[in-house]
């Protein structure tokens, strides 16, 4: 959000500049960059449900962050194996990729499983948070960059309505925007941010490498569900695993 606003000063900037010389292109161009960075800041402040004011000055994604009240339950690790069961066995699946899916470069092994799972009968969709990832339109990107079809992304809201008949949702290196304290919790910092309901399905499978928080710095109560389990490790690798279980069987 602060590098959209401070894009788009720079583009007011310009067009200042050219009203100074009196040049037209430079006023144009200034007025378009200006206006399309706060475009592109209200889209985001709008997906987080915050204010400019509050992002810029409430001290979020600082490593420190403490709020929120304290987690129940435990963390449930499973194998590579477990989940190709669980996968194999369900007849919806819904991805759910985040900033860790992006540094992992998973989403080659996440398509292949996708086809996979596509072969095996099994409904496969995406589902897209606004600011999942650390760009706009991150996740987007990364997907349509290993040929996963357009049809199977689904926007969070239209997403999580379906969730509940969801049979298992694969959270991919995602945290922030699955986090279910943003609706619970009213003393959590993201609270009022719009998440993905991975936390509805019937199964949660959560790939992470270990107990590293998201951007905020917060826990998740989601990787303690009942209903939750985690595999650990990069998320490449952990895919290639679970792809290689389909194979082999
Ligand atoms: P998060 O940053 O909340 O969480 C990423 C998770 O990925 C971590 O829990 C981390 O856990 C895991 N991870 C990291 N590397 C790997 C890996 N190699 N393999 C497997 N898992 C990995 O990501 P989200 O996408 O859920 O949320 C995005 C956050 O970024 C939001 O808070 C959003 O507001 C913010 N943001 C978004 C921007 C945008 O434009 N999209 C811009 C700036 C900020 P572990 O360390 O245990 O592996």
């Amino acid at each position: 959000v602060v590098i959209a606003l401070l894009n788009s000063l720079s583009g007011l900037a310009a067009a200042a500049a050219g009203f100074v010389i009196a040049n037209n292109v430079l006023i144009v161009a200034g007025c378009l960059v200006g206006a399309s960075g706060v475009i592109l800041t209200v889209i985001m402040c709008k997906a987080m449900n915050r204010t400019l004011g509050n992002v810029l000055f409430s001290g979020f994604g600082a490593t420190d962050a403490g709020g929120g009240t304290a987690m129940e339950g435990e963390l449930k690790p499973i194998s590579a194996e477990d989940t190709y069961y669980v996968l194999e066995a369900a007849s919806s699946v819904v991805v759910v990729p985040g900033y860790g899916m992006a540094v992992a470069q998973a989403q080659h092994v996440v398509k292949e499983l996708g086809d996979l799972l596509e072969v095996n009968g099994t409904e496969i969709r995406f589902a897209i948070h606004p600011v999942a990832g650390r760009m706009p339109g991150h996740m987007n990107v990364l997907l349509a960059e290993a040929d996963v079809s357009y049809e199977q992304l689904v926007e969070m809201d239209n997403i999580n309505p379906t969730m509940p008949a969801v049979d298992v949702a694969v959270v991919i290196g995602a945290n922030d925007v699955v986090n279910p304290a943003a609706e619970t919790d009213t003393a959590s910092p993201i609270y009022g941010m719009p998440i993905i309901k991975a936390h509805e399905a019937k199964t949660v499978i959560c790939l992470k490498r270990g107990k590293g928080t998201g951007f905020s710095g917060l826990e998740n109560q989601l990787f303690l569900l009942p209903h939750t389990r985690m595999l650990y490790g990069d998320a490449k690798d952990s895919i290639q695993a679970v792809v290689s279980e389909f194979k082999n069987a």
